[in-house]
């Protein structure tokens, strides 16, 4: 084998290693025997899913922004199993706390919350579906380059590895309404949402369209 044969070798082993390359580091919020049982029952109240185990088969990923300003407060606020008290909107359709499987930090640093597809509360009539991807930041400090970067790493890594058909920002859930996917058993219950933001979906929809992933139903 000539010189130049094995360098062709070293570099396509490169490119394929980078491809699949991504750093996720476990920091797993409280999954105990409440929120197993929260969970179970919120499947089956809200939902109308009975399960006897809180586990999805994902088709979808939405992004979120948290509000928070840090990522150990957003970790803080997820990590028990039941609602906080000040949660009044939400608290009436089941004590289940909120949290995601993803949390993504300024830097660009990807936490995975729990198993990828174990049940979490971040959309309505959505998360028996859908994979939830928190990010640190809101509407006076929008997500970073480094968080857009890493979003799309784990969009890919996500869609790699599971029958993912749609990506959606959370202000974008309630087009799902009166579709076949949309499972919500009470037809008032819906919250107003903006993140993460317009701009930052149009970015990385740019940046994902070989992925062909739908934004709506029907689309
Ligand atoms: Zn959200």
């Amino acid at each position: 084998m000539n010189s130049l044969k094995i360098l062709f070798i070293v570099l396509l082993n490169c490119t394929s290693a980078l491809a699949q390359d991504i750093k996720i580091i476990d920091k797993p919020i409280i999954y105990d025997s409440t929120r197993f049982k929260l969970s179970l029952q919120y499947l089956k109240e809200r939902h109308g899913i009975i399960k006897t185990e809180p586990k999805i088969e994902p088709i979808m990923i939405v992004l979120h922004w948290t509000e928070a300003k840090t990522m150990s407060s957003t970790f803080n606020t997820f990590n028990q199993p039941t609602l906080n008290g000040d949660r009044k909107a939400i608290a009436g359709a089941s004590n289940l706390n909120v949290s995601s499987q993803f949390l993504i930090d300024r830097d660009g640093s990807i936490y995975r919350l729990m198993p990828e597809n174990n049940f979490a509360r971040h959309v309505i009539g959505l998360n028996y579906c859908a994979i939830g991807v928190e990010n640190v930041g809101g509407n006076d400090f929008p997500l970073t380059d480094a968080q857009l970067l890493a979003n799309e790493e784990l969009v890919r890594y996500l869609t790699n590895k599971y029958s993912i058909k749609y990506l959606i920002g959370h202000y974008e859930y309630t087009l799902f309404k009166n579709s076949a996917i949309w499972k919500e058993t009470d037809p008032n219950y819906q919250t107003i949402k903006d993140d993460p933001g317009i701009s930052f979906m149009q970015k990385i929809r740019f940046d994902l369209k070989d992925l062909n992933l739908k934004s709506a139903p029907n689309k």
